[in-house]
């Protein structure tokens, strides 16, 4: 392991995401998941003869769009072939790709490294994309006993496969490219990406060198069907390739499979097995115009990218990063949160911190009850039905900085709003919960408790410069006026009467 410390490792990725279109790139099928086998195929998609692909409108837009988000290059015009081999997981014998002609060229995806404080971002980094294209998915081949039984919903889903520069350096940097790659795809709408569904594939290629040096031979393990696999990949095919290059061995490059359950990737087939797919033009569909109408159109739709919201709430805001980064991870919620901010925009923070906590406990027990998940898996949360409306949580934020009530009532408050949806102000007068800021009746109080021989002790200590010791008085007052005392109020008053 002596010189393992001077290698450097560069990754690039392909990933192969489903778009979120009613039908399929090439046919009127429409797809979706759990459904019966074959039964989401049409002549097209099945490659009868005398049938003829035409191109989603759809899809093309997705792609387009897709594009925009990440700053690419929209060509004037784009173009399929057909990728030829023989395999029973496309009844045509070829795939429709865009190989010299892909919809999108160039752009990039910006990344958040771990490393962030309370206040300050973590290292972010540009990974370059080389392009995108837009191809067809293939069905799904069953090996069971001695047959092998084929489904063709698959066939036809359309796929775009995003190809990024060799730009990556680390497990990590790869797993921050596909979290912020799923960020931008489902908050643009482009693509779902449910990895449980296999909407979302890799292909991963790895090679390492000295610093400095050329680019090193690459393996690429395919068909990773989640970032966690992308992850381990990287890190097993790394000390692979240290261990065969330190052993004077040299790195052959093969084309790899990975076994998540075992933690191992494996050989499929070296280059000399490479395919010869004889890629040509495909006569069928025609060269697309990529007209400038429709990508200013489309330009309209492009959200605010993801960390460019999360700088804004910590620079405008002046939110921490904790809370800034969990609203801008999910599009709706951010614009919930806005809604809000919108609503009584003097206390973002407060506002960010009922949202990023209660609100986001409370919807994903809500959805983890509806969808019966346990505390393992991650239910998904619905704003759509949340009982509590954006202005509705301002309005309890807006009690709460106008000391109507405490921090700790408007909990209480919340927990009621959640569950009945009504304002916080009628919850606060049904429960009589307004806070005592009533300075003649408190003064009393005040009086009454600093006389009493108990706590003597903590006035002393308070008087002879220990700061904390007057909260040992709070309590008492707090039990006089069942909570309701203005703990602000509290504060300065016992301060005045104690000197
Ligand atoms: P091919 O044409 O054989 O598919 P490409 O040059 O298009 O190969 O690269 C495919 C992917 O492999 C890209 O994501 C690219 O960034 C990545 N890649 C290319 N060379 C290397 C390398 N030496 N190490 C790691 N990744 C690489
Ligand atoms: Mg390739």
């Amino acid at each position: 392991m002596s010189s393992s410390a001077e290698w450097e490792v560069v990754i690039g990725l392909e990933v192969h995401v489903q778009l979120r279109t009613r039908a399929k790139v090439f046919a009127s099928s429409s797809w979706g998941f759990g459904q019966e086998p074959n039964e989401q195929v049409d002549p097209v998609v099945l490659g009868l003869p005398g049938t003829l692909p035409v191109v989603n409108r759809e899809a093309v837009e997705k792609s387009i769009l897709f594009g925009l988000v990440v700053g690419a290059e929209i060509p004037a015009r784009c173009a399929w072939d057909r990728k030829n081999y023989f395999y029973p997981d496309n009844p045509k014998n070829y795939q429709l790709t865009q190989k010299d002609f892909p919809v999108v060229v160039g752009g990039s995806v910006e990344i958040e490294l771990p490393g962030a404080s309370r206040n300050v971002m973590g290292e972010h980094k540009r990974i370059r994309l080389h392009h995108a294209h837009l191809e067809e998915d293939v069905g799904k081949l069953s090996h069971a006993g001695s047959g092998s039984l084929v489904d063709y919903n698959r066939a036809g889903v359309p796929l775009l496969e995003i190809v990024t520069e060799p730009d990556l350096r680390s497990a990590a940097e790869a797993e921050a490219f596909l979290r912020s790659l799923v960020a931008m795809l489902t908050q643009a709408g482009v693509a779902d990406c449910d990895m449980e569904k296999g909407q979302l594939r890799c292909d991963c290629n790895v090679s390492i060198r000295r610093p400095g040096a050329p680019l090193g031979t690459r393996t690429e393990t395919k068909n990773l069907n989640s970032i966690s696999s992308v992850r381990d990949t990287v890190v097993y095919e790394t000390a692979r390739q240290i261990r065969e290059l330190e052993a004077g061995r040299a790195i052959t490059q093969e084309t790899r499979g990975w076994n998540a359950e075992l933690s191992r990737g494996y050989v499929l087939r070296d280059k000399e097995d490479a395919h010869d797919y004889r890629y040509f033009p495909d006569p069928d569909i025609p060269t697309l115009e990529l007209s400038r109408a429709t990508v200013e159109r489309l330009a309209k739709q492009v959200p605010e990218n993801l960390y460019d919201r999360q700088r804004r709430y910590m620079d405008k805001l002046g939110l921490p990063f904790t809370a800034a980064s969990v609203l801008v991870a999910d599009r709706a919620l951010a614009e919930w949160f806005e809604a809000a901010v919108a609503a009584h925009p003097a206390n973002p923070q407060g506002i960010a911190n009922l949202v990023a906590n209660d609100l986001l406990r409370d919807l994903s027990a809500a959805a983890g009850a509806a969808t019966g998940f346990g505390e393992a898996a991650p239910a998904p949360i619905s704003l759509a039905s949340c009982p509590i409306k954006p202005a509705q949580l301002a309005g309890l934020v807006k009690l709460t900085d106008d000391g109507v009530i405490s921090k700790q009532q408007a909990k209480e408050v919340f927990a009621e709003m959640f569950r009945s949806g009504q304002d916080a102000a009628a919850i606060v007068d049904a429960k009589g919960l307004r806070q005592n800021s009533d300075t003649g009746e408190l003064e009393k109080i005040v009086q009454e408790v600093i006389a009493d021989p108990a706590v003597a002790k903590s006035i002393a200590e308070y008087r002879a410069g220990n700061e904390k010791a007057i909260n040992a008085l709070k309590g008492p007052i707090m039990k006089r006026t069942q909570g309701k005392a203005n703990p602000g109020l509290i504060d300065q008053l016992l301060r005045k009467a104690l000197g």
